[in-house]
């Protein structure tokens, strides 16, 4: 299916992609997807004052990494170029003078000092500032005098005083404002940029973007967006408005607030792909219980119309459990090469790192967890022998340094050091003595990790650890309970 549908993923390069920007363009991309339209990307850096260097690198990385591919953009071209704003700034001011001319717009040389003294006056009546529309007086001599004097201006959308603007979001359904409440806000700095405000409109409308997906904290400058449509007599893009992302008591993600960008996620040992799943589902839902999606079976479910306008709150616990069921579902190989950086950080010995990868893959959420759990294999710490004591495997220190005693030697004979070998030299070993399972495999475990809780079983880390090692800790065990049962 091939249509005209065109959206766009438009990030200002700011050096790291927040979650909710992420989201968007997910969104974006999946809408032109599963419509086969085209997904854009254009930078929106007309905030000179706020570029950072290398910022746009963070952002094709991201896309590239996520398999987020775009079909036009700075970096691979296309036929509505430029697609970075900077390097459109010719474009605008043509367009803001058209807008003078019709009535619509106005220049305002304001100081910065007049500005600011009005924003106190506001600010001490305890009132949102809004421009106060002095320059709207000044006759036409004033205004070709003071270009001809160079004077530094701004232009100003000129802003219906009465009446009412309303427009239809696909998610959040039919918006209406009072058009008395809409600032005169500014279109072209006094640097000659844009804003934010009137460079998407010029450029979504001239790049045929057909669907503006973007989060809703733009919603209330949507109406100020679609007078200038008007004003051109342009057509209204559909609006897509995404739902705010929230942490579970309600407040805004912010990377300020130490909250995880993209990239921290995946430093964190996050998986592209299950990030991506995650986000998917926050704020979109499918038509089934299913849960986890491909980007590839995304492109071909996603809807419009599931997307919900209720927040939706960034749980990170969630997102553990979609990270745990990706790692969890790769071969042991795939898990053992993503997982090797992270294993060799754990290790300060040579051990084996493939029977690492086989213990611990099913009990890996985030694969930064993994050099802490493995930090028993560098070296044997001093533990609290009641750890030996388990009611449930009828274990107690006497019974413990007992069948620690009987298990040595039967470890010293065996010649090759592998699980199946260990598992069942010690298991008839159990049959020998006629004790239960439990009762060798559980302080076998203990003395050869010196932990309670282990990232697996006894002989899976007796394997890892080898055959002299394995013995010198039970060794070392038995010389404690000894120690202990005969005080
Ligand atoms: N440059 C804006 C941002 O990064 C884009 C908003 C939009 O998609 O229109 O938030």
């Amino acid at each position: 299916m091939s249509s005209n549908v065109r959206t766009r993923y438009a990030p200002s390069p700011t050096g790291y992609i927040h979650i909710g920007n992420l989201r968007s363009a997910l969104y974006e991309y999946l809408i032109a997807r599963v419509n086969g339209g085209k997904f854009i990307l254009r930078i929106e850096d007309t905030d000179q004052e706020r570029l950072v260097e290398g910022a746009v690198d963070v952002i094709y990385r991201t896309l590239k990494i996520c398999g987020l591919n775009h079909d036009e953009g700075p970096d691979i071209g296309g036929p509505y170029g430029p697609y970075i704003q900077s390097e459109r700034k010719n474009t605008y001011l043509p367009y803001a003078e058209e807008l003078v001319k019709n009535g619509h717009a106005y220049y305002c040389f304001c100081s910065k000092e007049r500005l600011d003294a009005l924003q106190e006056q506001y600010r001490a009546k305890g009132q949102v500032f809004s421009y106060d529309r002095h320059c709207l007086g000044l006759t036409e001599e004033e205004i070709k005098a003071k270009l001809e004097a160079g004077e530094p201006f701004v232009i100003r959308q000129k802003m219906p005083t009465e009446g009412i603007t309303t427009f239809n979001d696909a998610v959040y359904g039919e918006i209406t404002v009072d058009n008395d409440e809409l600032e005169d806000q500014i279109l072209i700095k006094s640097d000659g940029f844009p804003t934010y405000n009137f460079a998407n409109v010029i450029d979504d409308h001239l790049m045929n973007i057909t669907h503006v997906v973007r989060g809703s904290e733009y919603l209330s400058s949507t109406p100020k967006y679609n007078i200038l449509y008007q004003a051109f007599g342009w057509e209204i893009p559909t609006y897509v408005h995404l739902p705010l992302i929230v942490k579970a008591d309600g407040s805004k993600i912010s990377k300020r607030k130490g909250d995880a960008t993209f990239e921290d996620l995946v430093n964190e040992g996050y998986l592209v792909e299950a990030i991506i799943n995650y986000l998917a589902l926050l704020g979109w839902s499918p038509d089934s219980n299913q849960e986890i999606f491909s980007l590839k079976e995304l492109e071909n479910v996603f809807s419009v119309e599931r997307i919900s306008k209720s927040p939706s709150v960034f749980d990170m616990a969630k997102l553990r459990w979609f990270n745990g069921e990706y790692l969890r579902a790769m071969t042991l190989e795939t898990f053992h090469e993503v997982a090797l950086p992270w294993i060799k950080k754990g290790l300060v010995k040579d051990l084996p790192t493939l029977p690492i990868a086989k213990m611990i893959q099913p009990r890996t959420e985030v694969l930064s967890e993994i050099p802490e759990k493995l930090d028993f294999f560098n070296n044997l710490v001093e533990y609290d022998l009641e750890i030996y004591t388990h009611k449930k495997m009828k274990t107690n220190l006497e019974n413990s340094l007992e069948n620690l005693i009987a298990a040595v030697p039967v470890l010293e004979s065996i010649e090759q050091w592998e699980e199946k070998n260990i598992y069942d030299s010690l298991t008839s070993l159990v049959k020998e003595l006629e004790i239960k399972n439990g009762q060798m495999f559980w302080p076998v475990r203990i003395a050869i990790s010196g932990q309670l809780v282990t990232p697996g079983g006894a002989i899976e880390i007796a394997e890892v650890l080898g055959k002299d090692e394995s013995i010198r800790r039970i060794n070392i065990a038995i010389e404690r309970l000894r120690a202990a049962t005969q005080s």
